[in-house]
């Protein structure tokens, strides 16, 4: 007999169904939110210079939003993407960008995106052996998932602008 399978409600991914409950935060299935924990332990383990982890925070984040999801958590995954994809960031830079912008405290406008398919998940990423090929992976999967989001590509590059001049 075929085991059931669970469908992640954000990123797509089909994994076996352990009738995990679903993320409270995040549009993810208890499964996929597994995985994720899978590469948070991975990324973390490895005492990175660079904090890679960030970059997965951000990814998984931007891939995950839905209606259950803090609007601050997806416009802060996005702005960590942009800076991260199209400035060069480390994850160590993003974070401490994450800390000054949460200091200016202001309404968050809530990001939303047409419901389109992802080509690349968390299950992709932790596919590819540990080490250069799974960091490469990562970007691949990180840099798929800001293009997804090319709708907001002008407020979130705004921010990042604004941010830069005065950092
Ligand atoms: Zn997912």
């Amino acid at each position: 007999m075929k085991s059931e399978m669970s469908r992640c409600p954000g990123c797509g991914v089909t994994l076996p169904d352990q009738r995990l409950t679903p993320h409270d935060r995040y549009h993810a299935s208890g499964e996929c939110w597994l995985l994720y924990g899978e590469l948070s332990a991975y990324n973390l383990s490895r005492g990175d210079p660079n904090f890679t982890h960030q970059l997965a925070v951000d990814a998984y984040g931007a891939q995950h939003s839905g209606p259950e999801t803090a609007a601050i958590t997806t416009a802060f995954a996005l702005i960590g993407l942009c800076l991260a994809v199209e400035h060069g960031f480390t994850g160590r830079h993003v974070q401490k960008a994450h800390m000054g912008l949460a200091r200016h405290r202001r309404p968050w406008p809530r990001l939303e995106r047409s419901n389109q398919a992802w080509t690349y998940t968390v299950g992709d990423v932790l596919r590819a052996a540990p080490g250069d090929r799974r960091d490469a992976m990562l970007r691949t999967w990180a840099q798929d998932v800001w293009s997804g989001w090319a709708a907001h590509h002008g407020w979130v590059g705004d921010v990042c602008t604004q941010w830069l001049r005065n950092a």
